[in-house]
């Protein structure tokens, strides 16, 4: 398993879905768990590092959309790990689904009705607000990004300058926003991503490759062309 930077190890739960674990002051930090499955693979990487399930200290989830936290009850169990969650995303964890109101578009609304994107409900043992700094994290930053849901948040790790930025972007083949209709409220996402900081040299995503060195360049290009204003057609 890669370090994406120093103290930040990047594990593949799946082909398509990325956890992190974060070294901290007292133990680990785990951000995003990813579906049922993922509690077996990220307890294995723990095992190759001579740690124990019992090192994984907090577990801090993006937001509540069942790739990230299907598998967050089943690893607090076997790690007794603390779950944190912005507060705006913590009132679906005991759903055990996204709610209607969660969703843009009526796809995202139908998707939901399928068993296979619930999850066992739970509730979070701490709500996170901007700005924080996650206790024990050693420099783990809370940025709110609301947008593709309520409560979604970028982490920023401070020491190593790095950022995971859940679903706030897409990596799968190209840098993407994600479709519309499975956000809560996609118009907010553009100006959601101003209040992540430019000075990075490593961007972490839920879903596709880590970016480091020229790949931070192509991510803020990225995030440049997002700001720009639409261009105007001459009539
Ligand atoms: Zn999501
Ligand atoms: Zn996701």
């Amino acid at each position: 398993m890669p370090f994406l930077a120093p103290g930040v190890l990047h594990v593949a739960t799946t082909k398509r879905d990325n956890a992190f674990l974060l070294d901290g002051d007292d133990g680990l930090t785990l951000v995003d768990v990813g579906w049922s499955s993922a509690p077996k693979k990220l307890l294995d990487v723990v095992a190759e590092r001579r740690l124990k399930p019992t090192d994984i200290k907090r577990i801090v989830l993006t937001h509540a959309h069942p790739d990230h936290v299907q598998g967050a009850s089943e690893l607090r169990r076997l790690t007794g790990a603390q779950v944190v969650i912005h507060r705006d995303d913590a009132d679906w964890l005991p759903v055990g689904r996204v709610p209607a109101h969660g969703r843009f578009g009526a796809l995202g609304r139908i998707i939901d009705r399928l068993p296979k994107l619930h999850w066992t409900p739970f509730t979070a043992d701490r709500t996170v607000t901007d700005g924080e700094l996650i206790d024990g994290s050693d420099g783990l930053r809370v940025i709110h990004t609301p947008g593709h849901s309520p409560g979604h948040i970028v982490l920023h790790h401070e020491p190593s300058s790095t950022i995971l930025v859940g679903d706030a972007v897409f990596h799968r083949g190209e840098l993407a926003l994600g479709p519309a209709a499975l956000a809560a409220d996609p118009s907010l996402r553009v100006e959601s991503l101003t209040r992540v900081p430019a000075d990075i040299h490593a961007v972490g995503f839920a879903h596709g490759a880590p970016l480091k060195h020229a790949g931070v360049d192509a991510f803020q290009e990225f995030l440049a062309r997002l700001r720009q204003p639409p261009a105007t057609t001459a009539s």
